[in-house]
């Protein structure tokens, strides 16, 4: 019998203010300094059996303020920072325009979103995002993920404005890591006691 293959789950995670520090327009990989808690959620993550990807708004490049080539280097050197906490991520998904260029990949447009499942083969509604602000909630919801909001960068903030709020809150990655851990282990259980009834 032809088993059927399950996809792999996967979190979407907001890079600045997510990932590593906010710094408004980060245009230096020089300055890319990870938060505290994110190597170790995302490697918990990982751990779990879940794919990572970045989908970020870089309008600084629509701006003139830093090109594409700058770009890739500041996240090489997040991957780097990462790979040595042991963490690799499965892709970066960015959109380089301004709000008036009313593109389909600016969160909290889908695009990219779209864009990732079908290029890594998975379903949306078993994604998690994860973000510091309302466009990544926003974002979130209309791909249908789960949606984890991070008190880290904007999301004190964002906690206070988001009417309705993200499913869940938490203070960083590890506790998105710990929450998704929670989620798939209630899942599991379903599962379990659904086959016995
Ligand atoms: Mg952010
Ligand atoms: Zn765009």
């Amino acid at each position: 019998m032809k088993q059927k293959k399950t996809p792999r789950r996967f979190a979407i995670l907001d890079r600045d203010g997510t990932i590593i520090v906010e710094k408004h327009y980060l245009a230096d990989p020089h300055q890319v300094e990870l938060l505290p808690g994110a190597a170790a959620g995302l490697r918990m993550m990982s751990a779990a059996g879940l794919g990572l990807l970045v989908v970020t708004n870089q309008s600084g490049i629509g701006r003139g303020y830093f090109d594409p080539h700058t770009l890739d280097k500041i996240n090489a050197r997040l991957d780097d920072l990462l790979l040595a906490a042991g963490v690799t991520l499965d892709g970066y998904y960015v959109c380089p325009h301004i709000p008036e260029d009313n593109c389909q990949c600016r969160k909290p447009a889908p695009g990219l979103g779209a864009q990732a499942a079908r290029e890594h083969d998975f379903d949306l509604q078993s994604a998690f995002m994860i973000g510091d602000k309302l466009s990544d909630l926003q974002f979130g919801r209309n791909i249908g993920a789960v949606t984890i909001l991070t008190r880290t960068g904007y999301g004190t903030v964002t906690e206070q404005e988001c009417h309705p709020g993200p499913d869940y809150v938490v203070d960083d990655l590890l506790g998105a890591a710990r929450i998704i851990g929670q989620i798939i282990t209630e899942e599991g259980q379903n599962v379990g006691s659904a086959s016995l009834s």
